[in-house]
């Protein structure tokens, strides 16, 4: 599937993580499938309790929070996003194999070269699988 999401979204994630420098930033997605697209419409910077460079986790409760507000908004959780301060935007070993919802994103946004690169991965089974990103001009 495609990941879509619009430009001020895409802004967020970046502005995020470079605010968490030197940590990972990471955070939650929120919108809706349409087809073989997934419409991110909501995207939620949270805090990195790791407060490491190279680790991330999602506070339980902050997740909790930011899924009720999607109920509450008609959207979905379609996944989560986080950064990688200095290594390329791909899956480390641990994210694999920390990752366990098949259906989820895991977008994630590298600062190691000049500009952000941000790329989407499906995890099942140990293996990650990219998946186009499609950031909207709006
Ligand atoms: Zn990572």
């Amino acid at each position: 599937m495609t990941v879509q999401l619009r430009r001020a979204d895409y802004d967020a994630i970046v502005a995020h993580a470079v605010r968490c420098l030197p940590n990972e930033a990471c955070g939650v997605i929120g919108g809706r499938v349409e087809g073989e697209t997934k419409v991110i419409e909501k995207v939620y910077p949270l805090d990195n309790p790791d407060q490491s460079p190279e680790h991330f986790s999602i506070d339980p409760k902050s997740q909790l929070a930011a899924v009720k507000d999607m109920r509450a908004l008609g959207l979905s959780p379609l996944g989560n996003f986080h950064s990688h301060p200095s290594t390329p935007a791909r899956p480390s070993a641990e994210d694999i194999r920390l990752a366990y919802n098949p259906n989820d994103s895991y977008l994630i946004l590298s600062l190691a070269e000049e500009s952000p690169v941000l790329k989407s991965f499906r995890i099942a089974h140990g293996e990650a699988s990219p998946e186009p990103v499609c950031v909207l001009r709006v």
